[in-house]
């Protein structure tokens, strides 16, 4: 392709909120024969919502949701909002004034008044959060995180965590002093556009992967929902950027879709790495393609594009 057939390509591009980073990247694009999709946040809306908390010890529901919420208020990661976001709903559902606008500046004032004091935070990656709380170890996360401090889940909790995982939640395990205490379920429904888009790159040849941190049966249900036969799950922030290049062996070119932190150095090891919009800063410059619009049809708009741009005038 000429310069002009490359600049004019950009042109549409970024008309189309595709923006590329270079002549390179909107070459390598049309050979794609992979592309991997990170889950949270890219294949699903991100908004994760809790759909169930249950307590499996002695304890109250609303201390339960205020050891959590108090655990989760240091972390950024969209579980902990979600479960702020529930404990707060549960501590003053009936108790609102009438504006919600009012509710929603002072929230985090509101919630100062009751959050207790959490210290030591630390988010450990892939697994969840740890501190202490009246100086006693709280643990939030996945059955790794509790399994690598000597906590065991009770067998009617394991049940439960079972079912929710088969209906494609993330299961939040909680636990205080070295003991289990509860769970719960959390919620991060598909874009709408996700199925569509997985179908259309399958009749392009392409051949669609799913990526995530989280535990292999959610992200089983969910990639049967989407229509994406391989999956890769329990994979540590870490180990993204290899399964990326274990696809690269044989030569074949491989794109990465993501927008964490966790997903830039596999957007970076990528042939073709391609940044969410509004998704992480380093996800961002990471990345050789932004998807301006949070919408996944446009990895498809950004393949066809190299490929019109590069065929026709080969
Ligand atoms: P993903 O690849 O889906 O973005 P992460 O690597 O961020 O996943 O996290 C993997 C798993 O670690 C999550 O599914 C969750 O079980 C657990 N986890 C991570 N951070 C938190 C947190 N702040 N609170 C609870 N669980 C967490
Ligand atoms: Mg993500």
């Amino acid at each position: 392709a000429t310069p002009t057939a490359v600049m004019v390509a950009t042109g549409i591009g970024a008309n189309h909120g595709v923006l590329v980073k270079g002549g390179d990247a909107l070459e390598r694009a049309q050979n794609v024969n992979y592309v991997i999709f990170d889950k949270t946040g890219t294949l699903t809306q991100g908004k994760a919502v809790v759909t169930t908390a249950k307590v499996f010890s002695g304890m109250d529901l609303g201390d339960f949701l205020t050891l959590v919420a108090s655990a989760e208020a240091s972390s950024e990661h969209p579980l902990a909002k979600a479960v702020l976001e529930y404990a707060f709903h549960f501590h003053f559902f009936g108790k609102l004034p009438s504006s919600k606008d009012g509710i929603e500046q002072r929230k985090e004032q509101i919630l100062s008044q009751w959050l207790l004091e959490a210290e030591d935070f630390s988010a450990v990656p892939g697994k969840g959060v740890q501190c202490l709380i009246n100086e006693k170890k709280v643990l939030i996360g996945n059955r790794a995180l509790l399994n690598e401090n000597g906590v065991s889940v009770p067998p009617e909790a394991e049940s439960f965590l079972v079912d929710l995982e088969l209906n494609a939640k993330t299961g939040v395990l909680v636990a205080y002093d070295s003991s289990f205490v509860g769970l719960m379920g959390i919620a991060d429904p598909l874009k709408r556009e996700a199925a569509v888009v997985v179908e259309g790159l399958k009749k392009m040849g392409i051949h669609p992967v799913m990526l995530t941190g989280d535990n292999w049966r959610t992200a089983q249900a969910v990639a049967k929902e989407v229509g994406i036969e391989d999956v890769r799950a329990e994979v540590m922030p870490a180990g993204k950027a290899d399964v990326v290049r274990s696809l690269q062996k044989d030569g074949s070119i491989v794109a990465m879709v993501g927008d964490g932190i966790n997903d830039s150095p596999a957007l970076a090891a990528a042939d073709v790495g391609m940044a969410i919009g509004g998704g992480t800063d380093i996800a961002i410059e990471a990345a050789d393609y932004v998807l301006v619009r949070n919408n996944l049809e446009d990895v498809i708009t950004a393949i066809d594009l190299s490929r019109k741009t590069f065929n026709r005038i080969r």
